[in-house]
């Protein structure tokens, strides 16, 4: 037996057996440093960073990921904040982290993708500390091959791993969708992220790392490491396999939260897109995004997916506030969320229909769906298809993710005026159990609660029956038990995180054959 066997998130797929080096972080308490820092050294530090991230890649998602990222250390907001912090006497470690993660917080809040995104900001305060007190780089790394075994990994570092050293990388934070976790499942390194346990491990000590299941043998056994390799080699082939022959009665379809998630999404087997959510485009800023600079983001995503479906979604934003051009709206527990806000401020809505339908135009045969989160009301409903279909959308629908909407009277009328349905299980789950998705106190399996699969059951009939597509999009469309329900009631789609594809597909086509 392995004297241990710990357990995280895995990433992608993969195999692999070696030493565990330890990368122990910096103290950034601060103290002892030499010489005071100043907000000018923090902007300079950020600034190095940012550029570091471009400069790091020239091609590939990697260099997507880099972008991305760096755009979020040149956000003007993020500086501010640091200089509020540093104003009040916070020092530079103090100043810079908490700014880090109260932006974090914002993008947590956000749910699903975006609170994916607050690790790898906060993984780069670290950097930026580093930078301002010319700490540069990190502990010469073994000539040999080894296991990574760190607390948290930034999505710089992980780009500069070695390809030729490194086979594994096991993280006790961080989750499977964070750009770090991309850019190690770009190289095909096996990871298993969020590991309980890891910083147990002793350097040295030898490890086998399977980013299947997410399983992290320490000191495994001769007999038992042949056994499981072979086992996993198998899988991994078997998984290949399925995915080449399969043929599922369902379209499978990526939740993206960027443009440059798009390739991932293709490389993993989706189908299209299920789920475009633009809230990045909007956080964090004065005014919104206008028309040119969202033609741009759209027309960029569009290019990769030709002859294919893109469902894009207006904006949601789930904020305590409403961003500072965003008149609030509505009260209670809906309050300021999904489509009464954009209904409360038409232009932006408008705006952003329009930029979507003229960014169609330069890609004719992506086939382009839209649709409207948090909708409450029929009444809502109608409004948001007329406003799509006079900006020339074609095909209009609705997320259901609250109860009252899948009232059958309700939902009659909603049917009438719309294309197709998406449900949204992670609100939906929370707003019928009336427990918060960002309390942690909610886990995937609670959309198998009676009273929430009753909704959707009762959704999926009633808009079959209306002869009108529908679709899941909420998380638990990747849980291969829960989506073999799906499938089996008849949903037109299911869309996932691009990472759990291939591993849903083989799971729908295991139990299938069941
Ligand atoms: C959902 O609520 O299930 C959903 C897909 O939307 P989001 O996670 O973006 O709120
Ligand atoms: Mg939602």
């Amino acid at each position: 037996m392995a004297e241990r066997v710990l357990v995280g998130a895995g990433v992608g797929s993969g195999v692999a057996f070696g030493p565990a080096f330890l990368l122990i972080k910096h103290d950034h308490n601060g103290a002892g440093q030499a010489g005071r820092r100043n907000f000018g050294d923090v902007k300079i530090a950020m600034d190095t960073v940012a550029g570091e991230l471009e400069q790091g890649q020239s091609t590939g998602p990697t260099a997507d990921v880099m972008f991305a990222i760096s755009a979020m250390l040149r956000d003007p907001i993020l500086l501010d904040e640091i200089k509020a912090h540093m104003a009040e006497g916070a020092g530079v470690d103090r100043g810079v982290r908490g700014a880090f993660s109260s932006f974090a917080r914002q993008l947590n809040k956000l749910g699903g993708y975006f609170g994916d995104r607050s690790a790898d900001l906060l993984a780069l305060a670290d950097r930026v500390v580093d930078r301002v007190y010319g700490r540069a780089e990190p502990p010469a790394m073994p000539d040999y091959p080894y296991v990574l075994v760190t607390d948290s990994l930034n999505p710089m570092d992980a780009a500069k791993l070695d390809p030729k050293r490194v086979i594994a990388v096991i993280t006790a934070e961080g989750t499977p969708t964070s750009h770090s976790a991309i850019i190690t499942r770009a190289a095909s390194l096996p990871t298993v992220v969020g590991v309980v346990g890891a910083g147990e491990i002793v350097n040295g000590s030898d490890l086998l790392v399977d980013a299947s299941s997410g399983q992290v043998f320490v000191k495994p056994t001769t007999e038992e490491r042949r056994r499981y390799t072979d086992a996993a080699l198998r899988a991994t082939q078997l998984i290949k396999v399925i995915q080449e022959e399969v043929d599922l009665p369902v379209t499978l379809l990526a939740n993206l939260g960027s443009s440059f998630e798009g390739k991932n999404a293709l490389d993993a087997g989706a189908e299209g897109v299920g789920l475009f959510r633009t809230e990045l485009l909007y956080l964090g800023r004065e005014q919104p995004p206008d028309l040119e600079e969202q033609i741009y983001e759209y027309a960029r995503l569009f290019a990769r997916f030709k002859n294919k479906r893109v469902v894009a979604r207006v904006l949601d934003l789930d904020l305590d506030k409403p961003l500072p051009f965003l008149k609030p709206a509505g009260s209670g527990r809906y309050k300021n969320r999904g489509l009464q806000v954009l209904l409360a401020n038409e232009e932006v809505l408008v705006t952003q229909l329009k930029a979507l339908a003229q960014a169609a135009t330069y890609y004719p045969t992506v086939d382009l769906w839209v649709m409207a989160p948090m909708v409450l009301s029929a009444v809502e409903a109608e409004r948001f298809a007329a406003l799509a279909r006079a900006a020339g959308h074609t095909k209009v629908g609705v997320m259901l993710e609250v109860p009252e909407l899948a009232e059958p009277k309700e939902l009659a009328k909603v049917l009438e005026v719309i294309d197709f349905i998406s449900i949204g299980t992670n609100d939906l789950t929370q707003y019928t159990l009336g427990a918060s998705r960002h309390s942690g106190s909610l886990d995937l399996s609670d959309v198998r609660n009676p009273k929430v699969m009753s909704i959707i059951e009762s959704v999926i009939f009633q808009a079959k029956g209306a002869g009108k597509a529908v679709g899941i999009c909420g998380e638990s469309a990747s849980d291969p038990e829960s989506a073999t329900h799906y499938l089996r009631l008849g949903v037109d789609s299911l869309s996932a995180s691009p990472a759990l594809i291939p591993r849903l597909k083989a799971g729908l086509r295991a139990s299938l054959d069941a």
